[in-house]
């Protein structure tokens, strides 16, 4: 059979026998088998059977300008006709690196003046852990190893990356993790942790946890605060606006450094170009990835402040650390194309101040749902999270898998719609119109009244 006369179902057969899915519960793929997209444009993805499915999660979070743009295929094609790969080991650098690289850190505080490439968020973050180690081995305190993290986190998937993650099934029996040198504090997730509190107040009260933490283990111990701006894949939490000034003031005070992991919020997610532009954040270590390329090739960036990078740079000699693809040529031209369409298009500065609360405002509608107990948001990303019982906030059995239920009554109607846990996700492309999100939110609606119907609630 050619590949233009297999059909659905002979895809499928081929990615069962030999396609193992990140994140998936294969026993339940091979009941259902798998949708076989296509072909993507705008906010919208094709399958083999000719339906079209609005992509609320852009992807993972990463497509931010949306599908199908010859721009971006033009810088790939472009940059790899002129010099396909690169490596910048042994004192070598192309045009494209060090152009994204200034282009990066003009767009950060005047503390960040560093860059360094890596494919996935996952990759960045193993930098950033390994760029903490030498740095206060460098200056003299070894002992600062302990970094505190926190739960519900997500930072990828290899081993540091897993530990740093605080989303438990990252740890699962068997597997090791978290690595020693890793804790997790409670997160400012209002609705489990602060129920009912002002919420200025309960971000004060979540910041403080993290100083509870430091003395705990004693300030001469811990290394850094290891954080995402507000959490995607632990279910949409959003801090208030006073935990951050505060989680960085106790930083200063016990000489904790900040690692921001921006690798879904950078790039437009919080409607302005970072979470820390959001939330007022100055991080020493910063990651980002995702959005950089809009998703349209690998690429991670770990943004180093002088006062790390001074010390590597003049007391570290070699640093034995690099990735054969760290500022792979084609992908650092099409992140530099795709912030310039970020820009000239206007894209972040609309979703913010256009999207970001008509985005709000649809998504608060939900709050009457009979199944939703809280709703979240922070520009274009949103969780509408599910309850068993609204009064008690009691949530549902693990094994009733209400949000996957729900996640594929969307699907059939042609939404994606993700859950995490028992929050369903929202996280549109950026270029999405306010019409695109009515499709959204009715699509939203019907699978939660299906999964309603379904549970026996309406
Ligand atoms: N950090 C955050 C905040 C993420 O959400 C993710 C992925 O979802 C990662 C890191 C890991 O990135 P990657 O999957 O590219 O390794």
């Amino acid at each position: 059979m050619t590949y233009q006369e297999m059909d659905t179902q002979a895809w499928q057969v081929l990615d069962r026998a030999h396609y193992l899915h990140p994140f998936t519960d294969h026993a339940s793929l091979r009941q259902t088998g798998s949708r076989v997209a296509v072909r993507g444009e705008g906010v919208y993805v094709w399958d083999t059977e000719g339906e079209r499915i609005i992509d609320g999660l852009s992807g993972l979070g990463c497509v931010n300008v949306g599908y199908g743009r010859p721009e971006l295929v033009k810088a790939a094609a472009d940059q790899m006709s002129e010099l396909s790969y690169c490596q910048s080991f042994f004192k070598t650098t192309h045009r494209s690196a060090v152009t994204l690289a200034e282009k990066l850190t003009s767009m950060l505080p005047d503390s960040l003046n560093h860059v360094f490439f890596q494919s996935s968020g996952s990759e960045a973050n193993e930098t950033a852990v390994r760029l903490l180690r030498r740095y206060w081995n460098l200056v003299g305190k070894p002992q600062k190893r302990v970094i505190i993290a926190r739960e519900l986190a997500y930072h990828g998937s290899t081993h540091m990356a897993a530990s740093l993650s605080g989303i438990t099934p990252m740890h699962f029996a068997g597997g090791d993790l978290p690595l020693p040198t890793v804790t997790h504090i409670k997160t400012p997730y209002q609705y489990r942790n602060g129920f009912g509190m002002d919420p200025e107040a309960f971000g004060i009260l979540a910041a403080s946890w993290l100083e509870e933490r430091i003395l705990e283990i004693g300030a001469d111990n811990v290394a850094a605060f290891y954080a995402e701006p507000a959490q995607s894949a632990g279910g949409a939490i959003c801090p208030p606006m006073s935990y951050w000034p505060e989680i960085q003031r106790i930083g200063r005070k016990y000489d904790v450094l900040l690692v921001v992991d921006e690798v879904v919020m950078g790039f437009g997610r919080t409607g302005k170009w970072f979470g820390r532009d959001f939330y007022g954040i100055v991080p020493d270590i910063m990651q980002v990835g995702k959005g950089l390329t809009s998703g349209y090739l690998p690429l991670s960036a770990t943004i180093i402040s002088d006062r790390v990078a001074d010390v590597l740079i003049e007391q570290g000699g070699e640093w034995a650390h690099g990735y054969t693809y760290s500022g792979h040529p084609a992908c650092c031209a099409v992140a530099l194309e795709n912030i310039r369409i970020l820009e000239e298009e206007g894209i972040v500065e609309n979703a913010g101040k256009v999207l970001a609360p008509y985005f709000k405002a649809k998504l608060e509608t939900f709050a009457d749902h009979p199944l939703i107990g809280d709703v979240r948001s922070v520009g274009l990303m949103g969780g509408l999270e599910i309850v068993k019982n609204k009064a008690t906030r009691e949530a549902y059995d693990y094994e009733a898998h209400i949000g996957d239920h729900c996640s594929a009554e969307a699907l059939k109607r042609g939404l994606a719609f993700r859950a995490n846990g028992d929050t369903m996700s929202l996280m549109p492309p950026l270029v999405i119109t306010t019409e695109q999100l009515d499709t959204v939110f009715d699509i939203a609606r019907e699978a939660l009244d299906a999964t309603a119907k379904h549970f026996g609630v309406i």
